[in-house]
């Protein structure tokens, strides 16, 4: 008999700000959230951990003594509600996930407790504290060292029978792309976990389908050489999974790494192009994209194509330059470039990224009364202002985006990944994360479009 229990709560915020614009970005919807996974294996036996995930449920009751929940900037407004609703009854609330880490003084009121960094560190902490009635407002999580990672309970996944697996190889990038959390959410360190601990973890997975959810695959050369290890690794193990990474662009320069990275079952790479045009790029500093003298997306496409690998290519539009006119070219760029299959959001500076804080000191952003405005930061509204027409810089975003996934642009994609990687299984597993990626976006703009 469990004495205590333990609700573990994945938020999506599902409110649009008005009619048009919303789709909740909480991370990867439809995939396993594997830091609440590590978060049940870190808690004691004689407690009953449950998940909630609401990319596939709503949150309305619990009877549990202990509530974690976990939210992104774009969902933090939903797991305020939440907290409010249960600290009236006596539930105890804490917060952790990346909004925590950056903000931790803006939750400090309205939760019992919030963890800044990585729970790992101080979860057994928190449960302590919590049966000795005497929770902290705030812990501070070190960044741990990954050699002691703890791997995930995934019993706490079966209630949702997810398609695809998560794991996770390294934390942390050692780029410095402009727009982006990662560098400044991990203070630009990059860590690594042992390799056969992953390889255990691999055996333990049930699905065919594994994402590792790694910020990118392709690092520098230090790192790349355990990386190498750590495809060779799963080679011999013969665990024969189809691995989804994300990865830089100058993966493609690597012709040992592409090589290895297909032998090891590597089917599809998500690869953030973000644009185009290298003064876009310059603009948010995203090195390894424009660095190389040439233009190089479709030599790069044409080489990872030849490992037998398909690319979920990541496009961004609102730049400072951008016009109605470049977003229409840059859908119709994507169309008809090689890439199978992609993205297009809106260019958003996230909580405390280079982007975020030079818009703040110049006075551009849109939203500031936060933590309400944060709902504006999903990567599907415009939040700065660059003095443009909004309204035509969004029905152009609106009409690409509806492009890329209009069923016969989609069809067409399918039938060239087919004949470019000649492998049924890459292009099948190319399906299923492009299917995955809008489990959580039944709300979403486009489908109300599309429904229209
Ligand atoms: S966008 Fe990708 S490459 Fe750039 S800093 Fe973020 S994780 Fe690293």
């Amino acid at each position: 008999m469990k004495s205590k229990k333990l609700l573990l709560l994945n938020t999506v915020d599902k409110r649009s700000v008005d009619d048009e614009l919303f789709v909740p970005t909480n991370g990867l919807p439809g995939f396993e959230p594997i830091s609440l996974g590590i978060i049940a294996a870190l808690t004691p036996k004689n407690w009953d951990v449950e998940l909630i995930d609401e990319n596939f449920e709503d949150f309305t009751d619990t009877d549990a003594e202990l509530v974690g929940i976990s939210a992104y900037t774009t969902s933090i407004n939903r797991a305020i509600d939440i907290s409010n609703k249960l600290r009236k009854k006596g539930i105890k609330t804490i917060i952790g996930g990346k909004h925590a880490c950056l903000y931790p003084e803006e939750l400090v009121n309205l939760f019992d407790s919030v963890v800044e960094g990585e729970a790992e560190s101080v979860w057994k902490e928190i449960i302590s504290d919590f049966e000795n009635k005497s929770l902290k407002k705030i812990y501070k999580g070190e960044f741990i060292d990954l050699s002691d990672y703890t791997r995930p309970n995934r019993d706490i996944f079966n209630k949702y029978n997810y398609e695809i697996a998560t794991i996770q190889f390294s934390r942390g990038c050692v780029n410095n792309c402009d727009f982006c959390g990662v560098p400044v959410l991990y203070k630009h360190t990059y860590r690594q976990r042992k390799i056969e601990n992953v390889i255990q973890e691999l055996k333990e997975i049930k699905q065919k389908y594994v994402f590792f959810i790694d910020d990118t695959i392709y690092c520098d050369n230090k790192s790349n050489k355990k990386i190498k290890e750590l495809f060779i690794e799963i080679r011999k193990s013969k665990v024969n999974k189809h691995i989804i990474v994300a990865a830089s662009i100058n993966i493609y320069e690597d012709d040992e790494f592409l090589d290895l990275a297909h032998k090891a079952g590597v089917k599809v790479l998500y690869i953030g192009f973000e644009s185009e045009n290298i003064e876009d790029l310059k603009n948010v500093n995203k090195r390894m994209n424009y660095k190389s003298s040439e233009f190089h997306y479709s030599q790069a496409v044409k080489k990872i194509h030849r490992y037998k690998m398909a690319i979920m290519g990541g496009f961004i539009s609102g730049f400072e330059n951008d016009t109605p006119d470049k977003i229409i070219k840059r859908g119709q760029y994507i169309l008809k470039s090689d890439i199978d299959a992609s993205t297009l959001t809106i260019l958003t500076p996230l909580a405390k990224t280079p982007l975020f804080e030079n818009l703040k000191a110049e006075n551009l952003l849109l939203h500031t009364n936060f933590p309400q405005d944060w709902i504006y930061y999903n990567a599907c509204n415009y939040t700065i202002d660059y003095k443009n027409d909004r309204a035509e810089i969004m029905n152009a975003f609106y009409s690409s985006s509806l492009n890329l996934v209009d069923c016969r642009n989609v069809r067409k994609k399918f039938l060239k990944t087919l004949l470019r990687t000649r492998s049924y299984t890459t292009a099948k597993a190319l399906l299923v994360l492009v299917r995955n990626f809008h489990i959580g976006t039944q709300n979403c703009w486009i489908m109300k479009k599309l429904i229209k």
